[in-house]
């Protein structure tokens, strides 16, 4: 048992662009029409404008880029559109260490130097550098998936967006993978207040290894991860056989990928995975993080997916009309995530948008060609075969079976406790107050507090809750 620390970028062949690569013929979007649940969108005022660093692939800016594309296509006029408030940092204690907390609430670039001995504690530097107002990144992006969140939970949508969400690494206790602040995991304590279960689906080309740690000994959220899964490859977990422990056993599902999957495979395997997973498991809300750098021509992934079929794994989620948390992930080419999940938001709202993109501010990042469905596809090996895609595919429905006779999914209702229900009161009272500025929710019970009551018994007499955060998984080789 090895602690291994990947390199996420610093090491990587694919950290330069590849725009120059041959292009292949254009895909054509696919939107089917559907009938109109309401969207919620959440967009941080401000957050496209945070700087990870110069030479950092992460780019906050794309999600500025991305704003620009949903507001030029006119997709404004088909959601509610929303400028969450940050969030508070007793809300980001639901999940994170106090100590991380307050250390992200005081490092500034200023102050950093003097605190390098925090520096290996919270596992920050070159994937994950201090950066100017780097709290209040932290606080936005997790306060819109906060606030998605509670839109669903209040039943005042039935779909709810947050392309700064998605930040899938980020540790109870550290920062991992350019990631911070979980907001997955705070989004989906939110909705077990109201929700028996939750089913998270991660579409990202890394693993969504924070989200899967968290609650790998629970029952009541199955996460499903479609990775890149090599012995080089960020971070280094998810393989087939991680599949949860404990009342959390069969709760994890992971599917273990290689280089150059095509559009195809990918959609196919995926349905043959997704569908039996949510007729088994039955959640009553689902949590999809649409990392877009498991597109081709990704400065970091190493997957051939068009846009078209990353929207297609959306659309299918879509057609399942369960309330639906939308967020965004990794994504290293700024010009393809903006194309990506704007091309999303139209197929969440029941869009088709035109090919042509439209006029605005950043038109110029989408040279040459000006288009939605830029060619992407083909540019690595497909190392995947029809054997290998099959063997996941028996392996993963083998699981399922045994998930079928897990106790929380043959219960048909897990009744909500006293303490989740008055918290909704709570909530829907804040739902109404709209998108504050600033406002603290007092009094609140802890998401993690409720949990750990709800599944008693399952601490390890370490002061380990069931969430299994305060554990520190190891990575094995
Ligand atoms: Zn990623």
């Amino acid at each position: 048992m090895t602690l291994v620390d990947y390199p996420t970028f610093s090491e990587s062949p694919f950290f330069y662009d590849r725009r120059a690569a041959s292009i292949p013929e254009t895909e054509d979007g696919i939107v089917r029409a559907h009938s109109a649940p309401r969207v919620a969108y959440c967009h941080p005022k401000d957050v496209g404008n945070y700087h990870y660093g110069e030479r950092h692939p992460m780019r906050p800016h794309r999600l500025e880029l991305t704003n620009q594309l949903v507001l030029g296509y006119g997709l404004h006029e088909k959601m509610s559109m929303h400028a969450p408030r940050r969030a508070t940092e007793e809300e980001l204690l639901e999940f994170h260490d106090a100590d991380y907390v307050d250390f992200l609430k005081r490092v500034t670039p200023k102050n950093a130097q003097n605190l390098t001995r925090d520096w290996t504690k919270f596992n920050v530097g070159d994937d994950c550098p201090i950066f100017h107002d780097l709290f209040s990144f932290c606080q936005q992006y997790a306060g819109a998936s906060l606030a998605a969140a509670r839109k669903l939970t209040a039943g005042s949508t039935d779909i709810a967006i947050n392309w700064s969400g998605g930040l899938h690494h980020a540790k109870k206790g550290e920062a991992s993978g350019f990631c911070y602040v979980n907001d997955i995991v705070l989004g989906i304590l939110e909705l077990l207040r109201h929700h028996p279960r939750v089913l998270y689906i991660d579409i990202d080309i890394h693993h969504g290894d924070g989200v899967q740690e968290a609650f790998y000994l629970s029952n009541r959220v199955l996460t499903v991860s479609f990775h890149k899964y090599a012995a080089d490859f960020f971070p280094g977990t998810g393989n087939l056989s991680e599949i949860g422990s404990d009342l959390g056993k069969y709760f994890s599902l992971n599917v273990p990928l290689q280089d150059g999957i095509d559009d195809e495979s990918y959609i196919s395997l995926f349905k043959a995975v997704m569908e039996p997973t949510i007729t088994t498991f039955r959640p009553s809300a689902i949590v999809l993080q649409c990392g877009a750098d498991s597109l081709g021509c990704d400065r970091l992934g190493t997957f051939n997916l068009s846009i078209a079929a990353h929207g297609e794994c959306v659309r299918f989620i879509k057609s399942f009309d369960l309330p639906l948390l939308v967020l965004g992930g990794g994504g290293y080419r700024q010009s393809s995530v903006a194309r990506c999940w704007a091309y999303e938001t139209g197929v969440l709202a029941g869009s088709a948008l035109p090919d042509e993109l439209p006029s605005n501010n950043y038109y110029e990042f989408f040279a040459p060609d000006y288009k939605l469905h830029p060619p992407l596809t083909g540019k690595i090996q497909n190392l995947n075969t029809r054997q290998s895609l099959e063997r996941i595919r028996v392996t993963i429905r083998e699981k399922l079976r045994y998930l079928g006779g897990a106790p929380s999914v043959q219960m048909q209702e897990i009744p909500p406790d006293l303490m989740g229900f008055l918290a909704s009161e709570e909530k829907g009272k804040e739902e109404r107050e709209g998108d504050e500025p600033d406002s603290r929710r007092e009094g609140k019970a802890r998401a993690g507090d409720l949990l750990e009551r709800e599944m008693g018994g399952m601490g390890d007499g370490m002061g380990t809750g069931p969430l299994g955060g305060a554990r520190r998984r190891t990575v094995r080789i």
